[in-house]
């Protein structure tokens, strides 16, 4: 794998990315990204663990300009529109991600949706990765 954009957010175990989330020993809230409090109580005990990476498509949009750089790296000019989506980890956390479909027609609510690597370029030519979440179709949800 390529180095993470942000190795905070991301894992591999046993060969496949997860997004790393936190969950709070007080109360078991889940959230992502991981922070110093929980967001529900306030409390500091956090215990990293990682996330589930299948889910359901929560919400969605399709970006169409170009988001401003930096940090996005590509000039307006190469600006392709990309989808950006809600994914709900069932029984975890609704997580935002960049989708690898942005074709309205395919995307819709409730669809199931599997974690993947994404390589995005950086500002030194080389790539990193990052993660998206991809339709899932034929999986029996
Ligand atoms: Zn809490």
């Amino acid at each position: 794998m390529d180095n993470p954009v942000d190795p905070t957010l991301m894992d591999l175990a046993d060969g496949r990315l997860r997004l790393r989330g936190g969950r709070c020993a007080a109360c078991d809230e889940i959230h992502f990204p991981v922070g110093t409090a929980c967001p529900r109580c306030g409390g500091d005990d956090i215990r990293v663990e990682p996330l589930a990476d299948e889910g359901v498509l929560w919400s969605w949009t399709v970006q169409r300009f170009p988001p401003p750089s930096p940090p996005y790296v590509p000039s307006a000019a190469e600006f392709t529109p990309f989808g950006l989506g809600y994914v709900e980890l069932p029984g975890q956390v609704i997580v935002e991600s960049l989708l690898t479909e942005c074709d309205p027609a395919r995307l819709h609510i409730g669809m199931p949706m599997r974690l993947v690597e994404f390589s995005v370029p950086t500002e030194s030519g080389e790539t990193a990765v990052t993660f998206a979440f991809t339709p899932w179709e034929g999986h029996a949800s």
